[in-house]
């Protein structure tokens, strides 16, 4: 995505209502180790404005200065640019928020080779970031079915190439636009639905917002700065205590119990639950989850499984 519309994207802060959208996303900002959520539900409900939002949430990473794919700093095996650098530089970049779009086709998405110079693809360049799949319902299964491998893998590769490619999948569907086959939808950690808002002043409320954002955008941000500063920070302390965060026995126990009727998918409910709730504990500022996350998080987790 251009830094341009990152810089002015609609602040998440600024969304009227959708707290258990906005809730789902800062638990992916706060931990990604999460992996993927899906936004599902009807059109206007504000999926993709909230995702986008988060540009100006995500907390800066570490990664070597003019690296396409943001390398980390460390013991990792780095892209094949990286490789070849005479000195690596640390800098702060943001967070990527990599838009791939249903005509991406597999070379824009691996990367290629061009005049035999390594170019990194749009997977590689979500790397320490977030993907984002707008109208998942409408992308090949074949594709997201790649997309899945490679987050899995953390890697991929291209004309001989291997770049690092660990991201979050963040993905909105328009439920009216077709179906999703079960058993992707299932490969998510995380779904949370949601509905176009019926309140009349809250849709008062958003037109009202929507025009002030239009009419200015860097004014209208700037009103929403202080907000916006407080979930960064919110997020960023998440993202310190995470290291740190860890579950009883008892909770253990407790989201066993929650998670029993899975048969097949109960333990990998289990684990997604788990990063669920410290996500969640994380975000309120704790390194323990509590019967409070469990239950914050039950629907995101356990909603669209059918076992
Ligand atoms: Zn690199």
């Amino acid at each position: 995505m251009p830094a341009d519309e990152n810089k002015a994207a609609f602040p998440l802060s600024a969304l009227v209502g959708q707290q258990a959208l906005k809730r789902a996303l800062l638990i992916a900002a706060a931990n990604p180790s999460i992996g993927s959520a899906l936004v599902r539900g009807t059109r206007d409900a504000g999926k993709r404005t909230a995702i986008r939002g988060l540009s100006s949430i995500l907390p800066n990473i570490k990664a070597h200065r003019g690296c396409p794919v943001r390398c980390p700093p460390g013991p990792y095996k780095p892209c094949p640019i990286c490789s070849e650098a005479e000195k690596l530089e640390t800098v702060n970049a943001p967070a990527p928020l990599v838009d791939i779009s249903i005509t991406s086709d597999m070379g824009q998405l691996a990367g290629r080779r061009v005049d035999n110079e390594p170019f990194a693809g749009l997977l590689g360049r979500a790397n320490q970031g977030y993907a984002v799949l707008d109208r998942i319902n409408l992308f090949s299964e074949k594709t997201l079915r790649h997309i899945f491998e490679v987050q899995e893998k953390g890697v991929v590769e291209s004309d001989g190439d291997m770049w690092p490619a660990k991201f979050v999948i963040l993905a909105t569907m328009n439920d009216e636009e077709g179906e999703l086959s079960a058993s992707l939808v299932e490969r998510f950690a995380l779904c949370v639905r949601v509905s176009a808002l019926t309140d009349i002043e809250e849709r008062l409320e958003v037109i009202k917002r929507v025009e002030s954002y239009r009419l200015d955008p860097e004014r209208f941000r700037s009103h929403y700065e202080r907000e916006e500063g407080e979930m960064r920070a919110r997020v960023a302390e998440a993202r310190r205590l995470m290291p740190r965060a860890e579950l009883s026995a008892a909770m253990q126990k407790e989201m066993e119990r929650r998670c029993s009727g899975l048969r097949g998918l109960k333990d990998s409910a289990v684990l997604r639950m788990s990063q669920a709730v410290l996500g969640n504990a994380a975000l309120n500022g704790r390194i323990w989850g509590t019967s409070e996350d469990v239950r914050d998080v039950s629907s995101f987790v356990l909603g669209h499984l059918k076992g």
